[in-house]
């Protein structure tokens, strides 16, 4: 019973007076108030508006990516990257089993179906190998100059790794593996904003990277996402898309193809800029939690995943890995019947019911990941 009471009583301590120990809840400690007043008092509350404009500035300044296109949620954001990039009805989609539901589900409102790909251990996202691996024995690529996939005969159309809980994974080798395939890289990038390979931000590696501003994020603005690229021409179209691909024009309401309403209301980019200014507050505050986590964790003998060398990552929410899936079932049991909330990884996607039918690879280090993993406290500390 007193198993994990050490662990349990070191994580309280990192957030002392409190009852209850959320796994990651928002701090507005900004110009929060201000802004949403702000809208509210120039009545420009919906699509348009000052904020939305200077969330998408903030966007390029923090990733280094040209252009920024401000969505509705991180979701729809990586909807909208397939779309612009040509993802079609019928193609394959190489993803990753252990993500959260968003990365599959996206690929299926394409019609397109996900083909899970392992990760590594040490950065919980997409195996480099794995994915070499799975291409070298299952796709060929054809005269027309596209991936097909050998068995299924389908176009193996997009990549769309994900940086998990904001560790960067080796997204410059997949890069590299795409482009020699010609296969559209996608970086869900969700989780990593303010997570850096070098000075490099993840989600600048692919065509497009997409980010999200849910509740639980690292900065949330209620619901929002967004996409970086460095491609004017798909900027542009993702743009035109998100607002119902409305031509235009002072008032004429034409519409030159199928749109969608995906555009970032102004009032939740005014949470967005009132957020992202503290970024860098919240990004060292959480970078020293995780320090005192490794460092406790070694005396534990629980592996801490601190992520790749070189690597700069955002700590969304801390990782511990346990012994055994019964280990991890106890701590979870007793962390949680003691105030700290904590929680295991989401279920693989592979063995959803959805997915059930998808191809994937042997999943070695998911499986074995999905066992074990447990997320630990990680808010921004006051
Ligand atoms: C949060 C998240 C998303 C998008 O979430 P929204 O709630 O739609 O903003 C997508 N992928 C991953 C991996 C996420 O964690």
């Amino acid at each position: 019973m007193q198993r994990f009471q050490e662990v349990i009583d070191f994580i309280k301590q990192q957030f002392p007076g409190q009852d209850f120990i959320p796994l990651h809840a928002p701090r507005f400690a900004g110009n929060e108030k201000k802004y949403l007043m702000d809208t509210i008092d120039s009545t420009f509350v919906s699509s348009v508006g000052a904020y939305v404009n200077r969330f998408e500035e903030m966007m390029t300044e923090i990733t280094g990516a040209k252009y920024s296109v401000a969505i509705v949620n991180g979701t729809n954001a990586l909807h909208m990257a397939m779309l612009v990039c040509g993802v079609q009805a019928g193609d394959e989609v190489l993803s990753q089993a252990l993500t959260f539901i968003a990365t599959a589900n996206a690929i299926s409102y394409i019609g397109a179906q996900p083909v899970f790909i392992d990760v590594d251990r040490d950065t919980l996202g997409m195996s480099p190998e794995a994915l070499q691996r799975f291409l070298d024995s299952n796709a060929e690529k054809r005269a027309d100059g596209f991936t097909y996939n050998r068995t299924t005969g389908k176009k193996i159309s997009a990549c769309i790794p994900m940086h998990t809980f904001g560790l960067p994974l080796r997204i410059e080798e997949i890069a590299e593996i795409c482009a020699i395939w010609n296969i559209v890289l996608i970086e869900d990038a969700a989780e990593s904003l303010g997570s850096y390979i070098g000075d490099r931000h993840t989600g600048t590696y692919g065509k497009i990277g997409t980010f999200s501003f849910n509740g639980n994020k690292t900065v949330t603005c209620g619901g929002g996402g967004a996409l970086v690229t460095d491609d004017e021409a798909l900027a542009r179209k993702a743009k035109h898309l998100t607002t119902q691909a409305k031509m235009p024009h002072r008032w004429a309401f034409v519409h030159d193809e199928v749109g969608y309403n995906y555009r970032m209301p102004n009032l939740n980019a005014a949470l967005a800029c009132a957020q992202l200014e503290q970024l860098p507050g919240f990004l060292e505050n959480k970078r020293e939690l995780a320090a005192l986590y490794k460092d406790f964790f070694a005396t534990q003998k629980i592996t801490f995943v601190a992520g790749r060398e070189a690597t700069k990552a955002n700590y969304w929410l801390n990782t511990i890995i346990l012994d055994s899936p019964e280990e991890r079932d106890a701590f979870l049991e007793q962390s949680n019947d003691n105030g700290v909330m904590t929680r295991p990884v989401w279920e693989l996607m592979n063995r959803l019911p959805m997915f059930q039918h998808c191809q994937h690879d042997s999943l070695e280090h998911s499986i074995w990941l999905a066992d074990r993993i447990v997320n630990i406290p990680s808010s921004v500390r006051s």
